[in-house]
């Protein structure tokens, strides 16, 4: 069976869509989310962001980012994750 979204793809069984047109929508609800930071010892919530068409690294403990590289013309961003080996456990 035709997919009904685009008609170039096969729908999956059970569905009446192709993968590709699954996966577009699953990209589209995740295009905005809210990313909640919160203590594992206490529950307190420590930060909340939302996000859009973006993206947000999380570092804990000794986890820091060291590095940002952009190449916008490649649509790429290169991050640094380093370990501060002198504050406590290393990796
Ligand atoms: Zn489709």
């Amino acid at each position: 069976m035709r997919c009904l979204t685009c008609s170039d793809g096969i729908a999956r069984y059970g569905t009446n869509r192709c993968d590709r047109c699954t996966r577009a929508d699953r990209r589209q609800a995740a295009a905005r989310i809210k990313v909640t930071i919160s203590a594992t010892a206490t529950g307190e919530v420590l930060e909340e962001r939302v996000i859009e068409n973006d993206y947000l690294i999380v570092c804990a403990g000794n986890r820091y980012v060291d590095g940002v590289q952009q190449y916008p013309g490649k649509g790429t961003t290169v991050l640094t994750v380093k370990t501060d080996r002198g504050a406590g456990d290393a990796a």
